[in-house]
């Protein structure tokens, strides 16, 4: 949709008219321009019904271009002149952001170019916490922000201004009306106000509407209209040149650099949908690789950035320490088990792993243990991409191969073959007993992520495993370092997967959703054993990123902690998963489909051959979901807030691909 969204300072500025004289203007030039007013109250009431008297005075300035009557412009009327929240309880029903956005999209249909008119200014409710400002996010239309020149208004338009700017909306420019007849002395008042308005706004006044009389009044606002226009370029921005930049000079995950797999435009994205830049819009499967899982744009976590962006986004972490980072920090020693109680703050997942093994070294370095340098795993973990973490990833299909003169040796004992939800078999763990006790003289941590092994093949493997994993550390005093990253904060349906096992580590590694998907972060978490022991005689532990402890993601971190704190998110993800098993279960029967899984919000399709992502994704955006496959697998882990709907949507759109785009 192209077009503007027009709002005012207040509800009595003339907006409706600088809309009406607006679209004249683009008609006038040449669109087939139409304007919309989603919601109005204030309606009369006729015997046919409420009549909207905005939509009047559109039709009214355009006559000659609707001969046949001005086509359907408004969603809802309402008879009291309040408050569009207040107006929809009277009338016994409610508004909502997506409904009216998909209503206002309908409408514009057939348009070129349309202006969507607010009802009051930009900060009125709709209900339900939703505000006008969040339809005009939803529409992702540039500002007309329309002011009355009199006192106080060069508050009420920088207010305004500063409010759209934080919510991500560009601005057109600002219109002055004056509806009021000013005196000699206002008149140069009024003058100063449309200055200061442009200079401290840093904004362009698109046209200026003096006091008009009641003779010729639209022919009035039409002409004093006319100005703006050179303003505005409503034409869509093409974007292609940015894809061209995009495939041939950035670097995307995993790809080539020079002929990468396609990468997709993205607009905007809220709660569970992601809007491409062609309007599109796509049920999130992903959470953008398990992060987002509170949804996109959740109002406390934007929130929570805006203040601490306002009061200080960053301070080195070296001598100095701040609010965000003591809060997010004693959160997590709240929420971690128990004895998990001093906290390294990490930029990303990849760096808490480094920083946790980095641990394990120091502590056998400070407890006299030199020999034990080696980290013990199993086979089929993924730990991220930097070289420590990299050594404790799946030999196989990890990297070892590119990197094998780089990367330390570390011992690997098989894929756990006891599978989460069947018998626990004691032998599955002989292999890597003796694996383990051959070398316990050399070892100094077990790393393995528990019960869900996530990138390295989405492989969900019995509680009593790790359960004997903690005992044989234990046994040989070696310490057992758990990687939450993918797995923490609620996703398996514990809120961390060791509750599985009723395990404790001695170091935990968290990240991904730590924030909620917004800033990059992680944490090292670890026992006072550990912490004690590295820093006895003096020693302390040798990291500190430069980022350690960025203030902006504490405080969004912090944001996102409360909301789990809450608890919902057991009911939301144990309802994913009773979804997912109906949703994904007929891909059982599918050919090519060596096994369906689920785990709280997680849902696994393996294929027997690896997917042709490329035609996939394709297909996924085809069916209105965004899924990202990798090797033989297809797999969802959506954020908590996906509705039930949504989540079959996910199960017949992989259904749906697999069936008629696998073997093509
Ligand atoms: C994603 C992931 C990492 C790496 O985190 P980054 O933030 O990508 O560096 C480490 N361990 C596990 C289990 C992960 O899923």
């Amino acid at each position: 949709m192209n077009g503007y969204f027009i709002t005012g300072t207040d509800t009595d500025v003339g907006k409706t008219c600088v809309t009406a004289a607006l679209l004249r203007n683009l008609l006038d030039a040449g669109h087939h321009a139409l304007a919309l007013k989603p919601i109005q109250s204030g309606c009369r009431e006729t015997p046919d019904g409420l009549v909207a008297d905005d939509v009047e005075i559109y039709a009214r300035f355009s006559t000659p271009y609707f001969p046949n009557g001005y086509p359907e412009a408004c969603c809802h009327r309402f008879a009291p002149a309040c408050s569009p929240h207040l107006a929809a309880e009277l009338a016994g029903t409610s508004l909502n952001v997506n409904e009216l956005a998909h209503a206002v999209t309908e409408l514009a249909t057939g348009h070129d170019l349309v202006l969507v008119e607010g009802a009051g200014g930009a900060a009125v409710p709709l209900g339900n916490k939703q505000t006008m400002q969040d339809l005009m996010q939803r529409l992702d239309l540039p500002v007309i922000l329309v002011a009355d020149n009199k006192l106080g208004v060069i508050n009420h338009a920088l207010m305004t201004i500063r409010m759209l700017r934080d919510s991500g909306l560009d601005i057109a420019g600002v219109v002055m009306t004056n509806t009021t007849r000013p005196d000699t002395q206002g008149i140069l008042m009024r003058r100063n106000n449309t200055e200061t308005i442009a200079h401290y706004g840093n904004i362009p006044i698109l046209a200026e509407i003096p006091f008009i009389e009641q003779i010729d009044f639209d022919a009035e606002y039409i002409r004093h209209m006319a100005p703006a226009i050179r303003h505005l370029t409503p034409s869509p921005a093409d974007d292609s040149d940015d894809l061209t930049f995009d495939r041939d000079h950035i670097w995307h995950p995993y790809t080539s650099a020079v002929n990468p797999l396609p990468s997709v435009k993205v607009r905007t994205a809220h709660g569970s949908r992601i809007t491409l830049e062609d309007g599109t819009e796509l049920i999130d499967g992903m959470a953008s690789w398990w992060c987002a899982i509170h949804g996109y744009a959740h109002p406390a976590l934007l929130d929570a950035a805006r203040t601490q962006l306002g009061r200080l986004p960053h301070v080195m972490f070296g001598g100095l320490t701040h609010d965000p980072a003591i809060e997010l920090c004693r959160s997590l020693c709240d929420m971690t088990p128990n004895g998990l109680e001093h906290v390294f703050l990490a930029d990303s997942g990849s760096v808490s792993v480094e920083a946790a093994i980095k641990m394990a070294l120091q502590y056998m370095q400070a407890d006299g243990q030199t020999q034990r340098t080696k980290i013990f795993t199993i086979r089929g973990g993924y730990h991220g991409d930097t070289c420590g973490a990299m050594s404790v990833c799946d030999p196989n299909n990890g990297m070892h191969h590119l990197f094998s003169g780089l990367l330390p040796h570390q011992i690997f004992a098989p894929r756990p073959t006891c599978r989460f939800g069947e018998p626990y078999d004691p032998a599955s763990l002989a292999e890597t007993t003796r694996l383990f006790e051959e070398n316990s003289h050399r070892i100094a941590a077990i790393i393995v992520e528990p019960i869900v092994q996530g990138a390295g093949g989405m492989y969900f493997y019995h509680p009593d495993y790790l359960r004997g994993l903690r005992e044989l550390a234990d046994a040989h005093g070696v310490l057992l370092i758990l990687d939450e990253i993918a797995t923490g904060f609620g996703r398996t349906g514990k809120l961390f997967a060791c509750e599985w096992a009723d395990v404790i580590p001695d170091i935990m590694c968290v990240g991904k959703a730590l924030s909620g998907g917004t800033m990059t972060l992680a944490a090292t978490v670890a026992t006072s054993n550990v912490a004690q022991t590295i820093s006895k005689d003096g020693g302390v532990f040798m990291h500190g990123p430069t980022f350690m402890g960025n203030p902006l993601a504490c405080a969004v971190a912090t944001a996102s902690l409360e909301i789990l704190q809450q608890g919902h998110w057991k009911t939301q993800v144990h309802a994913i998963e009773q979804r997912l098993e109906t949703a994904f279960g007929p891909c059982r029967d599918l050919p090519g489909v060596k096994d369906v899984r689920v785990l709280g919000s997680i849902g696994v399709v393996e294929m027997d051959t690896p997917v042709n992502v490329q035609r996939l994704q394709a297909a996924f955006i085809e069916h209105g979901v965004w899924l990202r496959p990798f090797g033989k697998l297809i797999y969802v882990m959506p954020p908590y807030i996906i509705t039930q709907d949504e989540v079959s949507r996910l199960g017949s759109a992989v259904f749906d691909a697999i069936a008629h785009h696998i073997h093509e």
